[in-house]
């Protein structure tokens, strides 16, 4: 596995526009070096504690991403130094966003993440549920977080056509919900696509994508 070359492979595919976020869960912080010595400075983590740990140790130009699904409980212990969250599912999870990145003088960038899949498993909001929330006065109220996107994960299938359906199901929504504007809330990044899928996500509209495993090799879970 070359790190380095990988990057290089990846990057000479994707168009200007398109954001790579490099996702290095289960890594350890020498691969994540090798990517930050080829230039790679945005990173993904998919478990708090984690990307806590690898942003003590690592150089403090890099952003982080937060990429898993988020417990209420743990925003703390990201809310000094995390640059972007994409798996915002509810209002009550931004409202404890809102508070730590007050405690800390901050704005965060979130994005709300939509369910695209059939799979249960996978967590997200609908469209609808998109506009109640920012139509609350609730929402209005936090100062301290900016909605810049939205972000969905496509079913795991070997189906091409099902998960450029999905994707394009995402552009939609991302078009449609666009139209509305606030003070913290403006959608211009579309996050999804991941190994098995960027090109196809790019072709879709996507303008960041997750790439892990063909980064850094495929995980191990052990
Ligand atoms: C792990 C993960 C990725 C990267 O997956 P690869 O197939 O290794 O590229 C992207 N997005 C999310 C939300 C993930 O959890």
């Amino acid at each position: 596995m070359n790190i380095k070359e990988n990057l290089s492979q990846i990057k000479s595919q994707l168009p200007e526009y398109v954001n790579l976020v490099a996702v290095s869960k289960t890594k350890p912080v020498s691969d994540l070096m090798e990517a930050y010595e080829a230039g790679q400075r945005i990173f993904g983590e998919n478990k708090i504690q984690e990307m806590a740990e690898k942003w003590e140790e690592m150089p403090k130009d890099i952003q982080w991403h937060m990429i898993g699904h988020v417990q209420r409980n743990k925003v703390k212990y990201m809310a000094e130094f995390v640059n972007l969250i994409h798996g915002v599912d509810s209002l009550k999870l931004l409202k404890e966003i809102d508070k730590q990145a007050k405690k800390h003088d901050r704005l965060i960038d979130c994005l709300f993440q939509i369910k695209i899949a059939e799979e249960d498993s996978k967590f997200g909001l609908s469209e609808e549920n998109v506009k109640t929330i920012i139509a609350s006065s609730e929402f209005s109220e936090l100062e301290n977080i900016k909605i810049i996107g939205l972000m969905g994960m496509a079913t795991f299938t070997d189906n091409m056509q099902q998960v450029e359906n999905e994707f394009k199901f995402l552009k939609s929504a991302f078009n449609n919900l666009k139209r509305h504007t606030t003070l913290n809330f403006k959608l211009e990044t579309l996050s999804m696509g991941m190994s098995g899928d960027y090109k196809l996500a790019i072709d879709c509209g996507s303008n960041m994508v997750r790439v892990g495993s063909s980064i850094f090799g495929s995980r191990n879970y052990n």
